[in-house]
């Protein structure tokens, strides 16, 4: 060791001080990460409440960490819980395994499973990190009804050609909604108003 290393090493602490901090203070005041960060999954609505999951369980053969398990179930006329023929009944993501790679959601066909910027779900216990179908599924927002209901947008495709453009509109109304994102007459709403983001 040459008499200058140490200077060179106080060098780089010395050009360090006059540097932005990059030191978090978590928990106190936790960061908000990337908009595209893969955080915990979130199982997605149409604009009237319907759940987007077919149960294909296309997301399940996608994981390469085996951490997800489906199964479909039938609708029916008189219990319909999304629009076509098929939803997903039983719905689990197991945490313990998630990697966060995000090939479920670009596997998913009908937009269902996103993952949101939540990342505070660290746990000492297992099996509360295995979440379950309604942990995982998004909350009820203006304008959305509890399934099981009638498919209130229209036919099948409305619900793929219309249904992004709904959840935007400020106009929309809980149900008996036109099958077109025709403009709806203003009128007192019946519910509090609530953010629409994050359920495409
Ligand atoms: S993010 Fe990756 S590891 Fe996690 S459930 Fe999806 S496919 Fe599996
Ligand atoms: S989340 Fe998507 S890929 Fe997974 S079962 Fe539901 S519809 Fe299929």
């Amino acid at each position: 060791m040459s008499f200058l290393d140490p200077v060179k090493g106080f060098g780089v602490t010395f050009a360090t001080m006059f540097k932005p901090v990059v030191t978090e203070d978590y928990p106190r005041r936790p960061e908000q990460p990337a908009a595209r960060y893969h955080g915990r999954h979130q199982l997605n609505r149409h604009p009237d409440g319907l759940e987007k999951c077919v149960g294909c369980e296309l997301c399940a053969w996608a994981c390469p960490a085996d951490a997800i398990f489906v199964e479909g179930g039938d609708n029916t006329e008189e219990e319909r819980f999304s629009p076509g023929e098929r939803y997903g009944k039983d719905y689990q993501i197991n945490y313990l395994r998630c990697i966060g790679c995000g090939l479920c959601i670009e596997a998913c066909p009908t937009r269902a499973l996103s993952m949101t910027n939540e990342y505070e779900i660290a746990d000492d216990d297992r099996q509360r990190l295995i979440y379950t179908k309604d942990m995982l599924l998004a909350p009820l927002e203006r304008g959305m009804e509890a399934p099981p209901h009638p498919m209130r947008l229209g036919s099948t495709q409305d619900y793929y050609n219309f249904g992004p453009q709904l959840l935007a509109d400020p106009t929309f109304r809980p149900s008996g909604v036109p099958a077109h994102p025709a403009p709806v007459p203003p009128g007192p709403d019946p519910l509090p108003a609530a953010g629409l983001g994050g359920a495409r």
